[in-house]
């Protein structure tokens, strides 16, 4: 038999990037660990037979300097994603012209950096919104991945005000990042966004079933800043009960659970800076061999393709079924009113 599947994706948040947000000075010459990082989770990932997405930022890849770094990725057999254009987590606050002007801008960079066109797309920062679902569905992309279900997003916004340097301007912009609260009461299963001009698959990130803490490999690494048993435990039970609730993880992962103090002391604000590369880089490992151990790792790509072949073979035995009904009435039990929903 084969295993459930789970899909794997990389943000490739760079340096800048962080720097920005965190409303830290020189982020505007673009610094970028991509040469560093690139080929080390490619290694890491090459060592275990994996393909998965990296949801790469347009800025970069318009940048001659991450070229080398960027094509290397599809070049490994790995999916290219879009992170959009400037990595701004406000992006939710973007009219309808300016969303169309960051995708194409991004698609546009990618293609040239990469040779290839994004189909998916993740909202820097999980930020998203009705008018960016609509855009995204227009321009025919198969799947978006920037719904987060989780409660702990308003914390993981006042740990990250409390230490950053931000005006009252830059607040206001990152007044919902991360997300409400009420993020952690969307779905963690794949679904259709409803009301779009095209179908538009959504692949959340997942987090623990029933409790919703996050599960991705940075909180598993801070966890492991106290105790790696304890962070590999948490991701076992995690795995477990997306096993018994019937949820196929989509598991993320970013550029600074490969990197360590020892490789940039200027991110050293960010949660687990403080562990060396060394140590990172051997849970990162043991989380991916556990993952692996359990299920079939695919890109996002084909996780969102795999939950429209479920629907349509789904979609066609309810028919199929409905169909015997009408013609043998009396050897089936399936309730009228479903051959009725089919029919409308
Ligand atoms: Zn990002």
């Amino acid at each position: 038999m084969t295993k459930p599947l789970a899909s794997l994706s990389l943000d490739l948040d760079n340096k800048w990037s962080y720097l920005k947000t965190h409303g830290d000075p020189g982020w505007e010459s673009f610094p970028s660990y991509l040469d560093v990082v690139v080929p080390r989770v490619l290694k890491m990932l090459a060592e275990r037979g994996l393909r998965i997405t990296f949801f790469i930022v347009g800025q970069d890849a318009v940048l001659e300097k991450n070229h080398a770094a960027l094509r290397s990725i599809p070049g490994a057999g790995h999916e290219i994603g879009n992170h959009s254009f400037h990595h701004e987590p406000w992006l939710h606050l973007y009219s309808p012209e300016q969303l169309s002007e960051e995708l194409t801008r991004a698609e546009d960079a990618l293609e040239l950096a990469t040779g290839e066109r994004p189909v998916g797309f993740r909202g820097p920062g999980y930020s998203f919104s009705q008018p960016l679902l609509e855009e995204l569905a227009r321009r025919g992309y198969e799947y978006d991945a920037s719904t987060f279900p989780t409660f702990l997003g308003p914390l993981a916004r006042a740990y990250y005000f409390f230490h950053a340097n931000l005006s009252g301007r830059q607040r206001k912009e990152r007044k919902q990042l991360f997300g409400k609260l009420a993020e952690g009461f969307r779905p963690l299963r794949p679904y259709k966004w409803p009301g779009l001009p095209r179908e538009l698959v959504e692949i959340p990130v997942t987090t623990m079933p029933v409790v919703k803490l996050p599960i991705h490999l940075s909180y598993l690494l801070y966890l492991g800043q106290f105790s790696e048993a304890l962070a590999i435990a948490y991701f076992r039970t995690a795995l477990r009960l997306c096993d018994i609730f019937g949820v196929e993880p989509s598991i993320l992962l970013h550029p600074l659970d490969f990197l360590g103090g020892d490789d940039d002391r200027d991110l050293s604000f960010f949660p687990a800076m403080n562990l060396p590369a060394a140590k990172k880089l051997k849970m990162a490992g043991r989380a991916l061999d556990l993952l692996a151990k359990r299920r079939r790792i695919v890109t996002m790509r084909e996780h969102a393709r795999a939950y429209a072949t479920n629907i349509a073979a789904g979609l066609a035995s309810e028919v199929a079924s409905a169909r015997a009904y009408e013609r043998e009435p009396a050897e089936s039990s399936r309730p009228a009113a479903l051959v009725g929903s089919l029919e409308e």
